[in-house]
Protein backbone atom coordinates (compact mmCIF):
# COMPACT_ATOMS: atom_id res chain seq x y z
CA UNK A 1 0.00 0.00 0.00
CA UNK A 2 1.29 3.22 -1.02
CA UNK A 3 0.98 6.72 0.05
CA UNK A 4 -1.20 8.61 -2.34
CA UNK A 5 -1.82 12.50 -2.80
CA UNK A 6 -4.85 13.68 -4.95
CA UNK A 7 -5.15 17.13 -5.58
CA UNK A 8 -8.09 18.55 -7.05
CA UNK A 9 -11.56 16.47 -6.12
CA UNK A 10 -14.01 17.86 -9.11
CA UNK A 11 -16.21 15.85 -10.85
CA UNK A 12 -13.54 13.34 -12.01
CA UNK A 13 -10.83 13.80 -9.40
CA UNK A 14 -13.32 13.49 -6.22
CA UNK A 15 -14.29 9.56 -7.62
CA UNK A 16 -10.75 8.38 -8.55
CA UNK A 17 -9.45 9.35 -4.99
CA UNK A 18 -12.09 7.70 -4.00
CA UNK A 19 -11.46 4.62 -5.48
CA UNK A 20 -7.83 4.99 -4.36
CA UNK A 21 -9.27 4.71 -0.69
CA UNK A 22 -11.44 1.96 -1.35
CA UNK A 23 -8.24 -0.12 -2.63
CA UNK A 24 -6.53 0.65 0.90
CA UNK A 25 -3.94 3.08 -0.05
CA UNK A 26 -3.17 5.89 2.95
CA UNK A 27 -4.76 9.28 0.78
CA UNK A 28 -4.47 12.47 1.46
CA UNK A 29 -6.80 14.91 -0.57
CA UNK A 30 -6.06 18.17 -1.44
CA UNK A 31 -9.23 20.34 -3.12
CA UNK A 32 -9.34 24.78 -3.14
CA UNK A 33 -12.86 24.55 -2.43
CA UNK A 34 -12.67 22.82 0.89
CA UNK A 35 -15.85 21.98 1.54
CA UNK A 36 -15.95 19.03 -1.35
CA UNK A 37 -12.28 17.71 0.70
CA UNK A 38 -14.60 17.51 4.22
CA UNK A 39 -17.74 15.71 1.77
CA UNK A 40 -15.03 13.44 0.21
CA UNK A 41 -13.61 12.60 3.73
CA UNK A 42 -17.28 11.63 4.76
CA UNK A 43 -17.24 9.69 2.22
CA UNK A 44 -14.33 7.91 2.48
CA UNK A 45 -11.15 6.65 4.80
CA UNK A 46 -8.45 9.03 3.93
CA UNK A 47 -7.13 12.92 5.84
CA UNK A 48 -7.34 16.33 4.41
CA UNK A 49 -4.43 18.98 3.65
CA UNK A 50 -4.97 22.07 3.72
CA UNK A 51 -2.25 22.74 1.01
CA UNK A 52 -1.04 21.08 -1.75
CA UNK A 53 2.37 21.38 -0.78
CA UNK A 54 1.25 19.63 2.76
CA UNK A 55 -0.96 16.73 0.78
CA UNK A 56 2.68 16.25 -1.18
CA UNK A 57 4.86 15.83 1.89
CA UNK A 58 4.37 12.55 2.96
CA UNK A 59 2.70 10.98 -0.89
CA UNK A 60 5.11 9.21 -2.33
CA UNK A 61 2.77 9.20 -5.81
CA UNK A 62 0.82 12.77 -6.04
CA UNK A 63 -1.67 12.36 -8.20
CA UNK A 64 -3.52 15.92 -10.00
CA UNK A 65 -6.52 16.28 -11.50
CA UNK A 66 -7.72 19.99 -12.02
CA UNK A 67 -8.96 22.08 -15.17
CA UNK A 68 -6.19 23.35 -17.05
CA UNK A 69 -2.53 24.42 -17.64
CA UNK A 70 -3.00 27.81 -15.57
CA UNK A 71 -5.03 25.72 -12.37
CA UNK A 72 -2.03 23.16 -12.74
CA UNK A 73 0.89 25.84 -12.35
CA UNK A 74 -1.36 27.28 -9.84
CA UNK A 75 -1.15 24.32 -7.76
CA UNK A 76 2.48 23.12 -8.20
CA UNK A 77 4.09 26.14 -7.95
CA UNK A 78 4.89 28.55 -4.73
CA UNK A 79 5.50 27.69 -1.35
CA UNK A 80 2.29 25.98 -0.58
CA UNK A 81 2.37 24.32 -4.00
CA UNK A 82 2.90 20.45 -4.42
CA UNK A 83 6.69 21.36 -5.73
CA UNK A 84 7.46 22.78 -2.25
CA UNK A 85 6.26 19.75 -0.83
CA UNK A 86 7.44 16.98 -3.15
CA UNK A 87 10.40 14.33 -1.83
CA UNK A 88 12.75 13.46 -3.61
CA UNK A 89 11.95 10.47 -5.01
CA UNK A 90 8.62 10.40 -5.47
CA UNK A 91 6.48 10.14 -8.49
CA UNK A 92 4.00 13.57 -10.06
CA UNK A 93 1.08 11.99 -12.57
CA UNK A 94 -0.96 14.83 -13.79
CA UNK A 95 -4.50 13.83 -14.92
CA UNK A 96 -5.63 17.33 -15.76
CA UNK A 97 -6.58 17.48 -19.70
CA UNK A 98 -3.01 20.09 -20.70
CA UNK A 99 -1.23 21.03 -23.23
CA UNK A 100 2.07 18.77 -24.09
CA UNK A 101 4.10 22.14 -23.77
CA UNK A 102 3.30 22.01 -19.75
CA UNK A 103 4.21 18.24 -19.58
CA UNK A 104 7.49 19.41 -20.70
CA UNK A 105 7.90 21.63 -18.18
CA UNK A 106 6.45 19.66 -15.60
CA UNK A 107 9.16 16.55 -16.13
CA UNK A 108 11.95 19.56 -16.32
CA UNK A 109 11.38 20.74 -12.81
CA UNK A 110 10.04 17.59 -11.18
CA UNK A 111 13.46 16.23 -12.77
CA UNK A 112 15.29 18.88 -11.01
CA UNK A 113 13.99 17.43 -7.53
CA UNK A 114 15.28 14.32 -8.32
CA UNK A 115 11.33 13.00 -8.95
CA UNK A 116 9.61 11.76 -11.39
CA UNK A 117 6.61 13.06 -13.74
CA UNK A 118 4.04 11.33 -16.17
CA UNK A 119 1.35 13.49 -17.95
CA UNK A 120 -1.86 10.89 -17.85
CA UNK A 121 -5.17 12.63 -18.84
CA UNK A 122 -8.14 10.28 -18.96
CA UNK A 123 -11.16 9.50 -21.07
CA UNK A 124 -14.69 8.05 -20.06
CA UNK A 125 -15.88 10.78 -18.40
CA UNK A 126 -17.54 10.84 -15.44
CA UNK A 127 -19.32 7.08 -15.68
CA UNK A 128 -15.39 6.03 -16.15
CA UNK A 129 -14.18 8.03 -13.29
CA UNK A 130 -17.34 6.66 -11.25
CA UNK A 131 -16.75 3.58 -12.48
CA UNK A 132 -13.26 2.90 -12.08
CA UNK A 133 -13.05 2.08 -15.97
CA UNK A 134 -11.34 5.29 -17.61
CA UNK A 135 -8.80 5.28 -20.33
CA UNK A 136 -5.59 6.49 -19.34
CA UNK A 137 -2.78 7.31 -22.37
CA UNK A 138 0.65 8.12 -19.99
CA UNK A 139 3.40 10.28 -21.36
CA UNK A 140 6.96 9.57 -19.61
CA UNK A 141 9.69 7.00 -19.18
CA UNK A 142 9.29 3.55 -18.71
CA UNK A 143 10.71 3.29 -14.73
CA UNK A 144 8.14 5.94 -13.95
CA UNK A 145 5.17 4.26 -15.48
CA UNK A 146 5.97 0.66 -14.05
CA UNK A 147 5.77 2.16 -10.78
CA UNK A 148 2.29 3.95 -11.37
CA UNK A 149 0.64 1.00 -13.50
CA UNK A 150 -0.74 -0.84 -10.40
CA UNK A 151 -2.57 2.36 -8.80
CA UNK A 152 -3.89 3.88 -11.83
CA UNK A 153 -5.31 0.65 -13.08
CA UNK A 154 -7.45 0.84 -9.57
CA UNK A 155 -9.58 3.77 -11.61
CA UNK A 156 -8.81 2.57 -15.30
CA UNK A 157 -9.81 -0.92 -17.50
CA UNK A 158 -6.83 0.57 -19.76
CA UNK A 159 -3.59 2.01 -19.21
CA UNK A 160 -1.36 2.63 -21.34
CA UNK A 161 2.71 4.16 -21.98
CA UNK A 162 2.11 5.97 -25.48
CA UNK A 163 5.50 7.40 -25.27
CA UNK A 164 7.77 9.89 -23.63
CA UNK A 165 6.75 13.17 -21.52
CA UNK A 166 4.35 14.80 -23.08
CA UNK A 167 2.91 11.34 -25.32
CA UNK A 168 0.00 11.39 -22.94
CA UNK A 169 -1.59 14.62 -23.74
CA UNK A 170 -0.80 14.31 -27.57
CA UNK A 171 -2.99 11.43 -27.74
CA UNK A 172 -5.63 12.95 -26.06
CA UNK A 173 -5.80 15.72 -28.29
CA UNK A 174 -5.82 12.84 -30.85
CA UNK A 175 -9.01 11.60 -29.00
CA UNK A 176 -10.86 15.25 -28.72
CA UNK A 177 -10.16 15.67 -32.50
CA UNK A 178 -12.06 12.63 -33.59
CA UNK A 179 -14.61 13.57 -31.42
CA UNK A 180 -14.87 16.86 -33.04
CA UNK A 181 -15.16 15.56 -36.37
CA UNK A 182 -17.76 12.61 -35.20
CA UNK A 183 -19.90 14.86 -33.16
CA UNK A 184 -20.50 17.46 -36.36
CA UNK A 185 -20.83 14.84 -38.71
CA UNK A 186 -23.93 12.97 -36.33
CA UNK A 187 -25.42 16.30 -35.72
CA UNK A 188 -25.42 17.11 -39.16
CA UNK A 189 -27.16 13.79 -40.02
CA UNK A 190 -29.79 14.17 -37.30
CA UNK A 191 -30.50 17.92 -38.15
CA UNK A 192 -31.12 16.30 -41.88
CA UNK A 193 -33.26 13.70 -40.48
CA UNK A 194 -35.70 15.79 -38.60
CA UNK A 195 -35.81 18.73 -41.53
CA UNK A 196 -37.15 15.77 -43.97
CA UNK A 197 -39.99 14.29 -41.33
CA UNK A 198 -38.08 11.22 -40.51
CA UNK A 199 -38.65 8.81 -37.77
CA UNK A 200 -34.89 9.77 -35.82
CA UNK A 201 -35.18 6.70 -33.90
CA UNK A 202 -35.82 4.02 -36.80
CA UNK A 203 -32.62 6.05 -38.91
CA UNK A 204 -30.43 5.98 -35.75
CA UNK A 205 -31.73 1.75 -35.35
CA UNK A 206 -30.86 1.08 -38.87
CA UNK A 207 -27.74 3.67 -39.67
CA UNK A 208 -26.27 2.29 -36.28
CA UNK A 209 -25.89 -1.25 -37.89
CA UNK A 210 -23.84 -0.45 -40.38
CA UNK A 211 -20.68 2.32 -41.08
CA UNK A 212 -22.13 5.33 -39.61
CA UNK A 213 -22.07 3.69 -35.97
CA UNK A 214 -19.90 5.49 -33.57
CA UNK A 215 -19.84 5.81 -29.81
CA UNK A 216 -21.58 9.07 -29.87
CA UNK A 217 -24.47 7.78 -32.25
CA UNK A 218 -24.78 4.91 -29.80
CA UNK A 219 -24.79 7.04 -26.64
CA UNK A 220 -25.75 10.45 -27.88
CA UNK A 221 -28.62 10.25 -30.75
CA UNK A 222 -31.61 10.16 -28.53
CA UNK A 223 -30.43 13.12 -26.43
CA UNK A 224 -29.54 15.00 -29.34
CA UNK A 225 -32.63 14.26 -30.56
CA UNK A 226 -34.67 15.17 -27.42
CA UNK A 227 -32.39 18.27 -27.38
CA UNK A 228 -31.17 17.16 -23.69
CA UNK A 229 -27.62 18.35 -23.00
CA UNK A 230 -27.84 19.20 -18.69
CA UNK A 231 -25.06 16.38 -18.33
CA UNK A 232 -22.03 14.68 -19.89
CA UNK A 233 -18.71 16.25 -20.72
CA UNK A 234 -18.87 20.16 -20.91
CA UNK A 235 -18.58 22.68 -24.31
CA UNK A 236 -16.18 24.51 -22.48
CA UNK A 237 -13.79 21.65 -21.71
CA UNK A 238 -13.88 20.61 -25.18
CA UNK A 239 -12.82 24.27 -26.21
CA UNK A 240 -9.78 23.97 -24.12
CA UNK A 241 -9.25 20.61 -25.31
CA UNK A 242 -9.14 21.84 -28.77
CA UNK A 243 -7.49 24.85 -28.33
CA UNK A 244 -4.78 22.52 -27.38
CA UNK A 245 -4.84 20.20 -30.09
CA UNK A 246 -4.86 23.72 -32.47
CA UNK A 247 -1.99 25.13 -31.00
CA UNK A 248 -0.13 21.76 -30.83
CA UNK A 249 -0.71 21.35 -34.63
CA UNK A 250 -0.04 25.04 -35.80
CA UNK A 251 3.32 24.35 -33.86
CA UNK A 252 4.31 21.40 -35.81
CA UNK A 253 2.40 22.07 -39.45
CA UNK A 254 0.02 19.83 -38.82
CA UNK A 255 -3.26 20.77 -40.59
CA UNK A 256 -6.71 20.45 -38.73
CA UNK A 257 -9.22 22.61 -40.94
CA UNK A 258 -12.40 20.67 -39.65
CA UNK A 259 -11.10 20.49 -35.95
CA UNK A 260 -10.92 24.68 -36.05
CA UNK A 261 -14.31 25.04 -37.72
CA UNK A 262 -15.85 22.92 -35.23
CA UNK A 263 -14.10 25.00 -32.21
CA UNK A 264 -15.62 27.93 -33.97
CA UNK A 265 -19.09 26.24 -33.83
CA UNK A 266 -18.71 24.97 -30.16
CA UNK A 267 -17.96 28.96 -29.41
CA UNK A 268 -21.36 29.42 -30.97
CA UNK A 269 -23.16 26.55 -28.42
CA UNK A 270 -21.26 28.96 -25.81
CA UNK A 271 -23.08 31.74 -26.91
CA UNK A 272 -25.98 29.91 -27.08
CA UNK A 273 -25.60 29.87 -23.13
CA UNK A 274 -23.99 26.38 -23.47
CA UNK A 275 -20.94 26.37 -22.16
CA UNK A 276 -21.94 23.60 -19.50
CA UNK A 277 -23.68 21.69 -22.22
CA UNK A 278 -22.80 18.40 -23.12
CA UNK A 279 -20.35 18.19 -26.60
CA UNK A 280 -23.55 16.77 -28.39
CA UNK A 281 -25.11 20.27 -28.43
CA UNK A 282 -23.19 20.68 -31.60
CA UNK A 283 -26.61 19.95 -32.68
CA UNK A 284 -28.45 22.70 -31.18
CA UNK A 285 -26.68 25.25 -33.11
CA UNK A 286 -27.97 24.10 -36.53
CA UNK A 287 -31.41 24.59 -34.69
CA UNK A 288 -30.74 28.49 -34.99
CA UNK A 289 -30.00 28.99 -38.34
CA UNK A 290 -29.35 33.32 -37.41
CA UNK A 291 -26.08 31.66 -36.03
CA UNK A 292 -24.83 29.68 -38.58
CA UNK A 293 -22.41 32.19 -40.51
CA UNK A 294 -21.03 29.52 -42.53
CA UNK A 295 -24.39 29.52 -45.46
P1 LIG B 1 -14.23 20.05 -12.43
O1 LIG B 1 -15.36 19.22 -11.92
O2 LIG B 1 -14.50 21.45 -12.85
O3 LIG B 1 -13.12 20.07 -11.28
C1 LIG B 1 -11.95 20.83 -11.40
C2 LIG B 1 -11.13 20.64 -10.16
O4 LIG B 1 -9.95 21.43 -10.28
C3 LIG B 1 -11.84 21.10 -8.89
O5 LIG B 1 -11.40 20.29 -7.84
C4 LIG B 1 -11.33 22.53 -8.75
O6 LIG B 1 -11.36 23.01 -7.43
C5 LIG B 1 -9.89 22.34 -9.18
N1 LIG B 1 -9.29 23.59 -9.63
C6 LIG B 1 -9.58 24.27 -10.78
N2 LIG B 1 -8.82 25.36 -10.87
C7 LIG B 1 -8.02 25.38 -9.77
C8 LIG B 1 -7.03 26.25 -9.31
N3 LIG B 1 -6.67 27.36 -10.01
N4 LIG B 1 -6.44 25.98 -8.14
C9 LIG B 1 -6.79 24.89 -7.43
N5 LIG B 1 -7.72 24.00 -7.82
C10 LIG B 1 -8.34 24.25 -8.99
O7 LIG B 1 -13.47 19.35 -13.63
P2 LIG B 1 -13.46 17.80 -14.05
O8 LIG B 1 -14.64 17.52 -14.88
O9 LIG B 1 -13.18 16.97 -12.87
O10 LIG B 1 -12.20 17.80 -15.04
C11 LIG B 1 -10.87 17.80 -14.57
C12 LIG B 1 -9.93 17.55 -15.74
O11 LIG B 1 -10.25 16.31 -16.36
C13 LIG B 1 -10.02 18.63 -16.84
O12 LIG B 1 -8.74 18.85 -17.37
C14 LIG B 1 -10.93 17.97 -17.87
O13 LIG B 1 -10.71 18.47 -19.17
C15 LIG B 1 -10.52 16.52 -17.74
N6 LIG B 1 -11.56 15.57 -18.16
C16 LIG B 1 -12.86 15.72 -17.74
C17 LIG B 1 -13.82 14.81 -18.17
C18 LIG B 1 -15.27 14.95 -17.76
O14 LIG B 1 -16.12 14.24 -18.32
N7 LIG B 1 -15.61 15.80 -16.79
C19 LIG B 1 -13.45 13.72 -18.98
C20 LIG B 1 -12.13 13.57 -19.35
C21 LIG B 1 -11.19 14.50 -18.93
P3 LIG B 1 -12.72 23.70 -6.86
O15 LIG B 1 -13.56 22.58 -6.36
O16 LIG B 1 -12.22 24.59 -5.79
O17 LIG B 1 -13.34 24.45 -8.00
Amino acid sequence: MQKIAFIGLGIMGYPMAGHLSRANHEVTVYNRTSEKAVAWKEEYQGAIANTPCKAAEAADIVCLCVGNDDDVRSVVYGKEGILAGLREGSLLVDHTTASPTLAQELAMVTDERKCGFLDAPVSGGQAGAENGALTIMVGGDETSFARSKQVLEIYAKSVRLMGPTGSGQLTKAVNQICIAGILQGLSEGLHFAEKAGLDIKAVVDVISKGAAQSWQMENRSETMAAGKFDYGFAVNWMRKDLGIALDTANSMQASLPLTALVDQFYMDVQRLGGGRWDTSSLIERLRMPDLIRDT
